[in-house]
């Protein structure tokens, strides 16, 4: 991915451009799938400093450069916006490898919910085996 467009989306955002900022953004853009803090820390280095990866991770949520899978209690994170149309797209989770991918072209489900009740988040997960097992 282009460092320009890094640059870009950090600069629309307000936020200031960091080393980590940019390689965390990097990473994640070249990651095909979903990806674990624990796989960022080790692809970004051992003296990336915890809280400060955290707070960014956070950062680029609220903003909508990233968003979070949570399954298992596991937290995966994957470059783009969990938010179109209002919904979260599904998320297809390997049982094999555990590998998470974001099925974007999956239009979300919509459930209704009684009166009363307010829908804030609707997580879509299908488990099964992936293309690569
Ligand atoms: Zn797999
Ligand atoms: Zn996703």
């Amino acid at each position: 991915m282009e460092y320009a467009m890094i640059d870009g989306l950090l600069q629309k955002q307000g936020l200031k451009r960091t080393k980590l900022r940019v390689a965390l953004l990097h990473y994640l853009f070249s990651a095909k799938h979903a990806q674990s803090y624990s796989d960022i820390k080790q692809a970004l280095g051992a003296n990336v400093d915890r809280s400060t990866l955290y707070r960014n991770l956070t950062t680029f949520e609220q903003v909508g450069i990233l968003h979070r899978i949570e399954h298992d209690g596991v937290t995966k994170y994957a470059f783009g916006k969990a938010h179109e149309h209002g919904l979260n797209h599904a998320h297809f989770i390997c049982e094999e490898c555990e590998t998470v991918y974001c099925m974007e072209e999956f239009t979300p489900l919509q459930f209704s919910v009684p009166k009363g009740f307010k829908t804030q988040k609707v997580q879509t997960i299908i488990r099964g085996i992936c293309a690569d097992c």
